[in-house]
């Protein structure tokens, strides 16, 4: 970390993960030495994307794809397109995803990538134009055995197309599906709702073992992306009370009356069109938009942190605490600062963390590459029900490593610790088994 003691979200990301191995590096100083190899990523790629607006404007964005650790596999990872974008966040992002994949029950290995380009208010061709710039330097670190993107914040089914078509023109076949696309030409019956639904099914596991269910609950969503909008969509399916929050970069809408399939799809619409959530309280007269507000003091039992890194601060753990909220989700890496993890475990707020939560979206590509090499074709129910057994086998793996090494069940920490300790103990046998490479 001295080398780069300017990565503030890396280092934050690797202050969390390291404080969770406590009582694993603690045991065993070997730990010590795998913890700085796997802090290094394997391949670090920094590159110009020139690309040309629909006024004939040249534009000069950076790329990037880490890929940090392919001790497990090949990586996988996503793609982000914000304005925000840099190396200490793709390093963070794949940091998280390394540990992301090594819980799940595949054999991967963990990237992530994206530019500061911000696709908000550019046309599709200048969209295109910027993918197949950006695909043509970067498809040659890619492939099946090598390492394969998937979507994340600012880029969907558009950008995913746009990005595959060129690495299929550059490549000159048609390998390896990358997650995201439309299903009539690749991708899986479930891939878009993959994560969200995920999110949803994780919160349902942790439910169950109180013995308490969904239905009922008030629940509070942040962002209003492709992961909001389908943890809103399961929601409604699992009878959880209908007076919902969701939030954009520039506030938060509550609508008295709750959401139904309608009124996601209406939201959809808005969102497509990259408008704000302010233009669904002007259809809908029972809603109301709040500016340059968040959502957590809002009264709510479990709240889905689906926005973006740090959304949550000290002020809002504490307003998530005293709105009444047990159970946090965390849809989007590392919500919540070093502050607000010590606020809520404080106050005994369940923590699922986005590690083990969050993996819908990795179960997904895999069932897709399955479904690609066996030509298999599973219907959306056959797809759920195997995204549940993935999910419920990440949660009892996490569940498992903290009780192991003493944490209760119950305790606020136990899923954030064990997430990490279960991760790390299977990267650090495998760095071991290859030795120092
Ligand atoms: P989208 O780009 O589809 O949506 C992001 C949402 O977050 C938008 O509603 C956006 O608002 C809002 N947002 C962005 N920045 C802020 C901010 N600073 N404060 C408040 N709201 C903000 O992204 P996704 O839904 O794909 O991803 C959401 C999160 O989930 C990300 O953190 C991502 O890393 C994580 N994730 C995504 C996966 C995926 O498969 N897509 C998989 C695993 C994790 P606005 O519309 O105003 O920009």
């Amino acid at each position: 970390l001295k080398r780069d003691p300017h990565e503030a979200e890396f280092i934050q990301a690797v202050q969390e993960v390291v404080q969770a191995l406590e009582r694993v590096i603690g045991k065993n100083s070997h730990y010590v030495n795998i913890m700085e190899r796997l802090l290094e990523p394997e391949r670090m790629i920094i590159f110009r994307v020139p690309w040309v607006d629909d006024r004939g404007e040249t534009h000069i964005n950076r790329g990037f794809r880490v890929q940090f650790n392919q001790s497990m596999g090949p990586c996988r990872g996503g793609i982000r397109f914000h304005s925000t974008m840099n190396l200490s966040i793709t390093k963070f992002l794949g940091f998280e995803q390394t540990l992301k994949n090594a819980l799940s029950p595949y054999k991967l290995g963990g990237a992530a990538g994206g530019s500061d380009f911000d696709p908000k208010g550019r046309s599709d061709n200048e969209v295109m134009r910027f993918c197949q710039s950006l695909m043509t330097e970067m498809f040659r670190y890619l492939g099946p055995d090598k390492d394969l993107p998937s979507e994340d914040m600012g880029v969907g089914t558009r950008e995913m197309g746009y990005l595959f078509g060129q690495y299929r023109r550059l490549a000159g076949n048609f390998q390896g599906t990358f997650t995201g696309p439309r299903i009539f030409w690749s991708g899986s019956s479930l891939r878009p709702e993959a994560t969200g639904y995920g999110l949803v099914f994780f919160a349902q596991l942790m439910l169950s073992d109180m013995n308490k269910e969904l239905k009922g609950l008030r629940c509070v969503v942040s962002g209003s992306g492709k992961i909001a909008l389908h943890v809103l969509e399961k929601l409604i399916a699992y009878g959880a009370l209908p007076i919902y929050n969701l939030s954009d970069s520039r506030g938060y809408l509550v609508d008295e009356d709750g959401f139904d399939y309608m009124k996601v799809q209406f939201l959809r619409d808005i969102k497509a069109q990259h408008r704000s959530l302010r233009d669904y309280s002007k259809t809908y007269a029972r809603s109301k938009y709040y500016d340059e507000a968040k959502p957590w003091s809002e009264r709510c039992d479990l709240a889905f942190a689906c926005a973006t890194q740090n959304e949550i601060d000290q002020s809002d753990a504490m307003n998530l605490v005293n709105s009444g909220c047990r159970i946090l989700i965390e849809g989007s890496n590392m919500p919540c600062t070093p502050d607000a993890v010590q606020v809520l475990r404080k106050a005994n707020v369940l923590v699922a963390p986005a590690m083990a939560a969050g993996a819908g979206g990795v179960v997904a590509g895999e069932l897709e590459l399955n479904h690609e090499c066996s030509l298999m074709h599973w219907s959306p129910e056959d797809f759920e029900s195997k995204l549940q057994e993935a999910m419920k086998q990440t949660y009892q793996r996490a569940i498992k490593a903290a009780t192991d090494f003493g944490y209760q069940k119950e305790s606020p920490e136990a899923l954030v610790h064990g997430a990490v300790i279960s991760a790390f103990l299977t990267i650090a046998q495998a760095m071991t088994d290859q030795g120092c490479v």
